[in-house]
């Protein structure tokens, strides 16, 4: 396993493309074996990292990476919705070198393009792949491709025969899915990455990209021991009360007009309250007065932890989990 500072990166074809990666993509062409290079396509949001001291900015309730938002300038986390002014200095080591970091697929197809021109490309993502003859499709592609760039989609269920070479072309990026066990499922997908090679005796490489090497949340997924792996995130889910060690559920309102949606959820959580009045000091109840709009509508959401929350709020609430225009994600 190479992990790649992309700050030290000195190819000069494309920042989120590295001189070892190339040099690698390169050998493993001439092996005539295939590179997958993987990303997070999804996510159309930046990062931002300190370049001085590799903080990555997160939220201070759920330690969740936040994403850089503009129109205003700001940075938002999506677990909880808190928004943070845009910072001016890093609050680790107060150096003003922050840097947003973000990829997209179009960029990696483009610059393989140009540098291996003789090179298969196939781009195995959602967009090419969006019903059973596709699917049927793809498994040929697989077959015949050289380089293949490919999202989350292919961990599960596809094998890549003859696979020499996987990259990560940007780790944190990866993390910035919102979900409290976001690392733990980083770690599975790379961890299934290696599965999908189908070498006999063979290993596959694997070259993990990122400008935060030395990051906690990126040294713990860098890691090779698994316990290790799961110890510190364990210590890391008691600190932030996340399961196993409380029970977490989400509510999320949406309507029309955007007082509506938060008056919804008002009423859901000072309900919720009242019915566990006598428990209110072991509740975590998050913030409800921020909010987005999506698909037209207002959305308004609100996390709420509490140790025994699903057979509590089951027995005690059973109507208000059936508020219309409410819904309620158990985290359990
Ligand atoms: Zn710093
Ligand atoms: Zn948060």
């Amino acid at each position: 396993m190479y992990i790649v500072n992309l700050l030290q990166n000195n190819s000069s074809v494309n920042p989120y493309v590295s001189s070892t990666l190339l040099e690698h993509i390169e050998q493993t062409l001439q092996k005539k074996e295939k590179i997958l290079l993987y990303m997070n396509k999804r996510w159309e949001y930046s990062s931002l990292i300190c370049e001085s001291c590799q903080y990555l900015f997160s939220c201070d309730e759920c330690d969740t990476p936040l994403s850089v938002h503009t129109r205003p300038e700001r940075l938002v986390c999506h677990l909880c919705d808190k928004h943070f002014p845009f910072p001016r200095h890093c609050p680790s080591c107060n150096s003003s070198k922050l840097k947003k970091v973000w990829v997209g697929t179009q960029q990696i197809e483009t610059v393989m393009q140009q540098q291996f021109p003789h090179a298969r490309l196939y781009r195995f993502d959602t967009d090419n792949i969006k019903n059973k003859s596709d699917k049927i499709k793809a498994f040929s592609m697989l077959e015949e491709a050289d380089i293949i760039i490919g999202t989350k989609m292919i961990t599960t269920g596809f094998n890549i025969p003859n696979l020499g070479l996987i990259g990560v072309i940007l780790l944190e990026q990866e993390l910035q899915i919102p979900g409290y066990n976001t690392e733990e499922q980083v770690y599975s997908n790379i961890n299934q990455l290696l599965g999908r090679g189908g070498r006999v005796g063979q290993k596959t490489e694997i070259i993990l990209q990122t400008y935060i090497p030395e990051n906690p949340l990126i040294s713990r997924i860098t890691t090779d021991n698994y316990k290790e792996f799961f110890k510190q995130t364990l210590k890391e889910r008691k600190r932030f009360n996340y399961p196993p060690f409380c029970e977490m559920v989400t509510l999320i309102s949406r309507h029309n007009e955007k007082e509506k949606s938060k008056a919804i959820l008002e009423k859901c959580t000072k309900e919720l309250e009242m019915s566990l009045w006598d428990k209110k000091s072991q509740i975590s109840l998050g913030n409800i007065n921020t909010w987005r709009k999506k698909q037209n509508k207002y959305v308004h959401q609100c996390i709420i932890k509490w140790q025994d929350l699903e057979s509590s709020l089951k027995n005690i609430a059973p109507t208000l989990l059936r508020t219309p225009g409410l819904q309620v994600i158990w985290n359990v």
